[in-house]
């Protein structure tokens, strides 16, 4: 209280739990803000007759040559009915709207329409690594699976159109908002597949200047050129500067890509694959450029097989160009062995985890077996040898972006599902958990000392939550909202007992845009519009283009077919798949 000014906002928080601003450590902000408004999140969603209805909702408001698309942030085991929907369930539901559904990093539902719109038939081929299943006739079915290069599923979601410029910058807003939404204000983000820089920076660049950012950004450089990762560190490490910026949106380094061969599938419905042998020179080349330069690093690494042949480059490199504490990064980790992390520690690295298991745990459990799995991936382990851990989801592809799913998965030890992957002695305390996720993943872009506590000199982010994390029922964790959420001492989400201090609210754009009617994550205040229909939604004060895009498209589906075909047949992205599949490269792999 000796810091009150007159200029100071007074509060009181009526005894409400407060605890510092959530740092999503690794994370695909940039890239998921840019496509934000255009997906249907099943994030949260109890019932796949939920998602359906949702989805069919959606479908009705979707004017052509738009797609629905649901990308990730779910599993079919949070559903009441444990199961995923058939392609006959979604074409039912859609005849004419393309939809495309991705499910973690094995597989894609296209509909028939999205289907025609990306133009696959019965001579399209199949893409190293990738899968078109077909039917008897040869004709694609609509499913495409990885096999396990997840390429094949983001390269067709790429071939959906994307969102100008302007609606982009909306987007990016209000992903922003729904981080805040759940306590987030701060994250680093990892870059990711066909996420260029400069080029797709400019978004985040512009909101930047503007000073519209609502959560603090630390960002990685992605490679996008397979055998040429080189030539793409060796530029940016002389045209950016290294931590340039400020607190608000700054540079990191690189990763998490550092070379495509490198890349280990997370799909663990495949078998663990083996990375090929010019995995080891490609990666020293670019490892000596970034510590002769002295930039930070991350790098993705799913499997302990991979890490033990990545830790032999990076010792070796060592012993000619120290490391002599330069911070870098494993991301993932989750089958890490003992004897890798004593040479993660003597190496000075940290290892961000993200709440992949949670999603996948089952998968997990079912290949290796659940005691495999009650180590995956071994935190306290990490914990105990004092390696900084990070907490995060790896969000928006696979896991959703709700760090509290993740809190509940580190302190209850079980799935969204509700399988329990980890017995009593590897969870964490609830306040562990929460300390990876504020001054543990503070450490992941060097702000730890004054970044993740709520304290003098500290940075003034912190989040009033909606229920006591640390004394609720374990089940309620997975519920928890933000009721304040605080950026660099202003205001940036207020709702309930605090809504009268909630900043103005931002227009959606565009009016059909799944995040007019109901945003991200499932348990939310506006589920009860889309029951209710678009009365409520006009009630509403939203529901005016809400309400004229349900009618204009309801309304017209039959005379509307001819304009959707014709807009698709004129708009069929790629002509020549072979060249297609050629320029992404065979062991390309996005993320
Ligand atoms: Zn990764
Ligand atoms: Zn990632």
């Amino acid at each position: 209280m000796q810091l009150l000014s007159t200029n100071t906002t007074v509060i009181d928080l009526r005894q409400k739990r407060v605890v510092p601003g959530i740092n999503d450590s690794h994370t695909h902000l940039i890239r998921g803000g840019l496509n934000y408004n255009l997906e249907l999140r099943w994030d949260g969603v109890p019932s796949l007759a939920d998602a359906m209805r949702l989805l069919q909702e959606q479908v009705l408001r979707t004017p052509s040559p738009q797609w629905v698309r649901v990308v990730g942030g779910w599993s079919e085991y949070q559903f009441r009915e444990r199961r995923m929907p058939t392609l006959a369930e979604i074409n039912a539901v859609s005849p004419d709207t393309p939809v495309f559904i991705l499910h973690l990093y094995d597989r894609a539902f296209l509909n028939r329409a999205a289907l025609r719109a990306v133009g696959y038939n019965k001579n399209t081929p199949e893409p190293p690594g990738g899968q078109i299943e077909r039917n008897a006739e040869g004709e694609p079915t609509g499913m495409i699976l990885a096999a396990p290069n997840a390429m094949i599923l983001y390269a067709t979601l790429s071939k959906a159109p994307k969102l100008s410029y302007e609606y982009q910058l909306n987007s990016t807003r209000h992903y922003m908002r729904e981080m805040n939404r759940f306590g987030i204000t701060s994250v680093i983000d990892a870059g990711g597949g066909f996420q260029n820089y400069p080029e797709d920076y400019r978004i985040i660049d512009e909101l930047n200047k503007e000073k519209q950012l609502t959560v603090r950004i630390a960002y990685n450089l992605f490679t996008q050129h397979p055998k040429k990762e080189f030539e793409d560190f060796e530029n940016w490490t002389k045209t950016v500067k290294l931590h340039q910026g400020d607190d608000m949106y700054r540079h990191n380094g690189a990763g998490e890509m550092l070379v495509f061969s490198a890349a280990d599938f997370e799909d663990f419905l495949q078998p663990r694959p083996v990375l090929p042998e010019n995995m080891e020179s490609e990666l020293e080349k670019v490892v000596r450029l970034l510590v002769a330069n002295r930039w930070p690093f991350r790098m993705h690494a799913t499997y302990n097989e991979s890490i033990s042949r990545f830790l032999d480059i990076f010792e070796k490199v060592n012993k000619e160009i120290p490391f002599d504490g330069l911070p870098w990064i494993f991301d993932h980790a989750e089958t890490i062995d003992e004897r890798n992390l004593d040479r993660v520690k003597a190496l000075n690295g940290g290892i961000a985890i993200q709440s992949r298991m949670a999603f996948q745990g089952e998968y997990f459990s079912e290949r290796y077996g659940n005691l495999a799995a009650e180590q995956t991936p071994p935190v306290r382990k990490m914990l105990e040898r004092n390696i900084p851990v990070g907490g995060g989801t790896d969000a928006t592809r696979v896991a959703s972006y709700n760090p509290w799913i993740a809190l509940y998965w580190l302190s209850a030890g079980k799935t969204v599902g509700g399988l329990q992957l980890y017995p009593d002695q590897q969870k964490l305390s609830r306040e562990t958990a929460l300390e990876i996720y504020t001054r543990g993943s503070a450490w992941f872009s060097g702000e730890q000392q004054h970044k993740g506590s709520i304290k003098t000199g500290y940075m003034a982010d912190l989040t009033v939550l909606n229920a006591d994390y640390l004394k609720i029922r374990e089940d309620d964790i997975k519920n928890i909202e933000a009721e304040l959420t605080i950026v660099d001492g202003k205001i940036v989400y207020a709702t309930g007992d605090f809504a009268h201090h909630s900043p103005p609210a931002i227009p959606v754009l565009p009016d059909w845009s799944p995040t007019l009617i109901r945003s991200g994550y499932f348990p939310s205040g506006d589920i009860s519009l889309i029951n209710e229909g678009t009365a409520a939604a006009a009630e509403n004060g939203r529901g005016k283009n809400l309400a004229s895009a349900i009618h204009q498209c309801a309304g017209s589906c039959n005379i509307h077919g001819h304009h959707h075909q014709y807009a698709r047949l004129s708009n069929v992205p790629v002509s020549d798949f072979t060249a297609f599949w050629g320029v992404l490269g065979c062991s390309c792999f996005a993320f």
